[in-house]
């Protein structure tokens, strides 16, 4: 006979480990297995650690609701138990009229997202605001921030512990197998193959989602899961550069990302990315040839900073639905019941703003999970 657990939650990245702390409040048997030797290897901690305000997104799709909500959540978590927060504000900054017209087109979306502090600024606004920045003009978001994500991640981490969740790490899912109303689910340790059986299982393996989907039986061209990586790189800047500017600095968005932003972290440190390829395979190193690039698009804004001042930093893979030239895709947080897998909960594309989203992502699959064992 094989052991059976309630709720299988395969990933602990941020929403893996948001998921089980949700859960765990009500129920027992909430196992978290991860391939990796402990939580949040991953995308959750190669990121810029930015609270998004939830301007980006169209309206009513769950990247926009879950973003304001979460950002909301978040801002409260990190206040009650001092973790290192701040709500710096960010401006994104329009070179030429045309990115002008771009930034009123984000104003007005921000607006129907319910993000109701943003201000279109002046050029000699942005410049009382940041002297040090060079635009034709901006729109501010008030309630933009960063904080310190590893932090979360070990607070969500103990929480989930304490809420009676159980963690398996060093535990590789491979299979995943309809057993009548339940799911029979294969791992790989160390010590070699074993199963066990789950009534619920809960999809969060990040960059891996599509292929979990997939060993479950799902079609993934057919429904749409299956991803592309991007990959954000990050260029640290020289220590002169500190206390220059206060806010966080953003161009307007790219087709894949947010556009590589300015931002002075909690530690001190200055930052410039996160850049968008896409790429076939997870690696990763900093092209320190990408170094022309980001001194090109840092120098838009930021007139002060020197070539030789770059130095290569980090770098995140996004889980991205979108493709290259593809339009949006929001994120997918199904239960896979009318697909014909009831009890299996799939996460996919849950690339920028899933930090942000975090709680909210988590009270939204704790709903589901709620209704499917009520
Ligand atoms: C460059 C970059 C910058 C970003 N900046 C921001 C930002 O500023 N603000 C923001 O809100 N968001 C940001 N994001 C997005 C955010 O980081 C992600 O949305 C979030 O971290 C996703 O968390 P996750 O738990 O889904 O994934 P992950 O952290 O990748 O966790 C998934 C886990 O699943 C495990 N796993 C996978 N397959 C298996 C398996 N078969 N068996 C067991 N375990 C498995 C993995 O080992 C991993 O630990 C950024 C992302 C990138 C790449």
């Amino acid at each position: 006979m094989l052991a059976e657990i309630d709720t299988a939650i395969i990933g602990a990245g941020v929403i893996g480990l948001a998921t089980a702390r949700e859960i765990a409040q009500r129920k027992k048997g909430v196992f978290v297995f991860e391939k990796n030797r402990t939580f949040g290897l991953e995308t959750s901690s190669r990121n810029s650690e930015v609270i998004h305000a939830g301007i980006y997104y169209p309206e009513e799709s769950l990247k926009a609701k879950l973003c304001v909500e979460g950002k909301n959540l978040l801002y409260k978590l990190c206040d009650k138990h001092n973790i290192a927060c701040k709500k710096s504000g960010k401006i994104i900054v329009a070179a030429d009229e045309n990115e002008i017209n771009w930034l009123k087109e984000l104003y007005e979306q921000g607006r129907k997202n319910g993000v109701n502090d943003l201000v279109l600024l002046s050029r000699t606004e942005v410049k009382r605001l940041e002297p040090n920045v060079e635009a034709r003009a901006g729109l501010l978001s008030p309630s933009s921030g960063f904080f310190d994500s590893h932090t979360l991640l070990k607070f969500l981490y103990s929480q989930a512990r304490e809420k009676g969740a159980e963690f398996v790490f060093g535990t590789e899912v491979i299979g995943i197998e309809r057993a009548g109303a339940k799911y029979r689910v294969q791992m790989k340790d160390r010590d070699g193959i074993s199963a066990f059986v789950a009534h619920i299982v809960v999809n969060c393996a990040g960059l891996n989602c599509d292929r979990i989907a997939q060993l479950a039986g799902i079609d993934i061209a057919k429904a749409g899961y299956k991803l592309h990586y991007c990959k954000g790189e990050y260029f640290s800047l020289d220590s002169k550069y500190r206390n220059l500017v206060s806010k966080l600095i953003y161009p307007l968005p790219e087709q894949a990302g947010h556009g590589i932003h300015f931002k002075q972290g909690l530690d001190g440190r200055v930052l410039l990315g996160p850049s968008a390829h896409y790429v076939g395979a997870i690696d990763y190193a900093v092209d320190e040839t990408h170094k022309q690039a980001f001194y090109n698009s840092a120098r838009r804004f930021l007139p002060f900073v020197e070539l030789e001042d770059l130095a290569p930093e980090s770098a995140g893979i996004r889980p991205k639905l979108q493709g290259p030239g593809d339009d949006f895709r929001d994120f997918v947080i199904t239960h896979e019941e009318k697909t014909g897998f009831p009890g299996l909960i799939n996460l996919i594309g849950i690339e920028s703003p899933g930090l942000t989203a975090s709680l909210a992502i988590a009270r939204y699959v704790g709903r589901m999970v709620k209704e499917l064992l009520d």
